[in-house]
């Protein structure tokens, strides 16, 4: 048998990653600033996400949902944390595109609506409400076109709001990526994001931010539609939720609410998947587990932290043991501001070094 040959493919066969590297058969290396596609969010086989699958497979590596997995609970603490909406509610699924659709089917469940408003150069996924609403004629198949998706001009607040006047209560919900990938890296600007929220609360229908490909801290914060100071009711996420290892989401606000059978899926959150995805936010969320260190604050590649009285020569012990330049705040703040071209590897150096320098100071303080 062939493979059904769908992708023009590059004529390179990867045996071997790590961090932000790949190696193919002849031992080349490659930087990797691609990702496969977005996707490795914490570098290459890193070894907490490694060590954490490699465990959950030895205990069990799936079940379905018709028992308590609590991995499930874990993971929707944690998402809720980190992406500042603990009250959300987390559906598990694999693939942004299985998110997207669960997340229109969910809308149009919720106020009884067909019509979904799409954006043009919007790419959503490939499977059928997906792919309807991805502004790519070729590859809608007869099958895929529905009167349901209507596509207006990316970031013209006048256009959305001249259709919500005409037909806002037809309208299920509005999805936009905060950052358009497939269609070329163009930004949603902050007041067309706070548009679409307005409108959509004023029509009763679902904003869907679709954060499979600029969110999970992408952008510089968890999800990219929250530059514009906003809150949807829906947020797809997929890529860089298991860093390769295929698991998606929808979270979910309040108003929304379950019934049973609404939705479902037969591997959606299964155990390995949870423990990928846990992995890539415990990794994500490593300098704050650094107990030693308060406050952890900032964003993107600017970020603070105090240091209790005992470390207070941590700055000067980074930098002449181990060679790292760190800067200060007074009285007893450390702050990181790296160039914009830090590598993951160079990150993972910082994280090993500080915590040898803590553990060589607080030993000793204890002789
Ligand atoms: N949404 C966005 C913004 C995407 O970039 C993609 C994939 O590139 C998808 C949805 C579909 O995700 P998947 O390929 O996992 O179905």
């Amino acid at each position: 048998m062939k493979l059904f040959d769908v992708y023009p493919i590059n004529d390179i066969t990867i045996v071997k990653a790590k961090g932000s590297y790949v190696w193919d058969q002849e031992g080349q290396q490659y930087l990797d600033l691609y990702g496969g596609h977005a996707v490795i969010s914490i570098g290459h086989t890193h070894p907490h996400y490694v060590q954490r699958i490699t465990d959950q497979l030895n205990k069990v590596g799936f079940y379905s949902n018709s028992i308590h997995i609590p991995l499930q609970v874990e993971l929707a603490d944690k998402l809720g944390k980190i992406s500042g909406r603990p009250d959300y509610q987390l559906f598990l699924c694999n693939s942004g595109a299985e998110a997207n659709e669960n997340a229109m089917k969910l809308a149009s469940f919720h106020n009884g609506r067909k019509k979904i408003v799409a954006f043009s150069k919007s790419f959503h996924g490939r499977t059928s409400l997906a792919v309807a609403v991805t502004d790519n004629p070729a590859i809608l198949a007869p099958v895929n076109q529905t009167e349901n998706a209507v596509f207006l001009p990316f970031n013209d607040v006048e256009a959305l709001e001249e259709y919500f006047k005409a037909h806002g209560d037809e309208v299920s919900s509005v999805i936009v990526e905060g950052i358009q990938g497939v269609g070329g890296i163009n930004e949603a600007s902050a007041g067309f994001l706070q548009a679409i929220s307005h409108l959509c609360k004023q029509y009763n229908a679902v904003f869907i931010a679709d954060s499979v490909q600029c969110g999970y801290g992408r952008s510089g914060k968890f999800f990219s539609q929250d530059h514009a100071g906003i809150d949807a009711d829906i947020y797809t996420m997929a890529k860089g939720m298991g860093n390769g290892f295929p698991v998606a989401g929808i979270i979910i606000a309040p108003h929304l609410k379950p019934k049973f059978g609404m939705l479902g899926t037969t591997f959606g959150g299964n155990h390995l998947a949870c423990a990928a995805a846990l992995a890539v936010l415990q990794v994500l969320d490593e300098l704050k587990k650094i107990p030693q260190l308060k406050k952890v604050r900032g964003k993107g590649l600017m970020i603070g932290f105090d240091l209790p009285e005992s470390l207070k020569d941590l700055r000067k012990n980074l930098l002449f043991s181990q060679r790292i330049f760190t800067g200060e705040a007074k009285p007893n703040t450390i702050r990181l501001l790296p160039s914009l071209a830090l590598r993951k590897k160079d990150a993972d150096e910082f994280l090993e070094a500080i915590q040898e320098e803590i553990h060589a100071m607080e030993a000793a303080a204890v002789k």
